[in-house]
């Protein structure tokens, strides 16, 4: 060994002892590393959740892939061992797609790329034929008020984040309908992709006309509105079969390792086995639900029981109705009140980014502290600001604290897309993020005290 990379080794062995690193974490760090270590040992991860997506596809709410993907999932948390496996049953929406095609009548006949949004209506039969007009934002159409009766308006919003641009798929319909428009098409909500259409749920306001809403890639949106710049007439006919059918049942899926000494205090990890009706629902979010998954098989596989429980829920119906989250609220009341830490993994698998916290103060030690042992993968930062909606509704009603795990470089990217699929995730990815939510939850379940109430 040369002199300089000896004292590299020296500094990088003492750096575990600094001054941030409690006492109390040092007997979790060797099984941090064996949580880490057999996660980068084989590619396991990976290969289930081809698995899953190879296997079921995608798994809309009301499908019958869902109900199979649900299904093989409870039996094989049994074969992996787990405990007190069950399905937990709820009512679904049923939303269905139909066909659906968006045409350029003028200046050219010409089809166009597009997606419907989750939870619209469709067109009447022969679909609805319209001069359009691209507004940039609401701004711009409120400007322009006076001509959308009777056209298609189409927001041409470039995309800023997730959280900003979203509201003109989510309400820009309804604000659209409230002055007359006959249909509504929504510039794709994510960064420039490869023609991309991006379909999501789209939300009625209750007191305007429904009118039919859907998504084109942020390509076709450009040339719309370089068409309408240069002055020309833009036509198009939107054809939508999308309807809803009766309530569907469906379930959440549940497995554990009992707590051995405090089995009813639990710690909840998890994501969501629906996803919509496009693609393979592999980052969203078959990936945050098999990481949640395998993190309790590699906690199984090593032979670790914590002294509190660790559940993981596959919660179903996330994407357009919320109904597994609302129903595990409802179905868990009375025991709401042991859960120590909720986590939930809905945000892409790809490299660690860390955690977002919200609950006491006093716990964001902890979690960074938690989190420090993960440096190796990149999942040490710790923000403020943790959830997701499927563990909200329970995190809300009984303020329990809530973890949200981190890895969503591409996310924004496939995010509701025909692109959602498997290749965009690699084995290292899916491994490390099991590994990250294994070590934090482990530790959370077995730490002498209960997560915010540090002394
Ligand atoms: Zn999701």
């Amino acid at each position: 060994m040369k002199r300089a990379a000896l004292v590299i080794a020296l500094v990088s062995l003492a750096a575990p002892l600094s001054a941030q690193s409690p006492a109390w974490l040092e007997p979790y760090r060797p099984i941090a590393q064996r949580i880490i270590t057999e996660a980068q040992s084989n590619d396991f991860t990976w290969r289930r959740l081809a698995e899953l997506t190879d296997t079921f596809g995608n798994r809309i709410s009301g499908s019958e892939t869902l109900e199979q993907a649900i299904d093989w999932a409870a039996a094989t948390m049994k074969a992996d061992g787990f405990e007190n496996v069950h399905k937990e049953a709820v009512m679904v929406p049923k939303w269905v797609r139909g066909a659906e095609s968006l045409e350029l009548v003028t200046p050219v006949k010409q089809r166009l790329v597009m997606l419907g949004l989750g939870n619209a209506v469709g067109t009447p039969a022969g679909g609805i034929e319209a001069d359009v007009i691209v507004v940039k934002d609401f701004d711009e159409m409120t400007k322009r008020a006076a001509e959308i009766k009777g056209k298609i308006v189409l927001f041409n919003a470039e995309f800023v984040s997730y959280g900003v641009t979203n509201v003109y798929r989510t309400a820009g319909p309804s604000r659209a309908a409230a002055i007359g428009a006959v249909a509504t098409l929504v510039r794709s909500i994510g960064p420039m992709g490869l023609r991309t259409p991006h379909t999501g749920a789209t939300v009625y306001a209750a007191d305007q006309p429904k009118i039919p809403a859907a998504a084109i890639p942020a390509e076709d949106a450009n040339r719309l509105q370089r068409l309408q710049d240069r002055g020309v007439k833009i036509r198009v006919k939107l054809s939508m079969e999308a309807h809803f059918e009766p309530d569907s049942q469906s379930y959440n899926v549940v497995g554990e390792i009992r707590g051995r000494e405090l089995p009813n205090e639990v710690v909840l990890m998890g994501g969501h086995i629906d996803s919509w009706d496009v693609g393979a629902g592999a980052s969203d979010d078959g990936g945050g639900a098999i990481v949640t998954w395998d993190a309790l098989r590699l906690m199984k596989k090593l032979g670790l029981q914590p002294r509190r429980t660790v559940r993981v829920v596959l919660f179903t119906n996330e994407e357009n109705g919320d109904k597994g989250g609302e129903g595990y609220r409802d179905q868990h009341m009375a025991e709401l009140k042991n859960h120590v830490a909720l986590l939930e993994s809905d945000g892409g698998i790809f490299n660690p980014e860390g955690f977002g916290y919200t609950g006491p103060a006093a716990g964001k030690a902890t979690i960074a502290a938690i989190a420090s042992l993960l440096k190796s993968i990149g999942a040490d930062p710790v923000r403020d600001g943790g959830g997701g909606s499927d563990i909200g509704p329970s995190g809300t009603a009984a303020s329990i604290p809530m973890i949200g795990h981190l890895a969503a470089a591409n996310y924004f990217q496939i995010h509701h897309t025909p692109a959602d699929t498997i290749e965009r995730i690699t084995p290292k990815q899916a491994g490390d993020n099991a590994a990250a939510i294994a070590v934090m939850m482990y530790v959370l379940a077995d730490l002498p005290w209960k997560l915010g109430a540090e002394k």
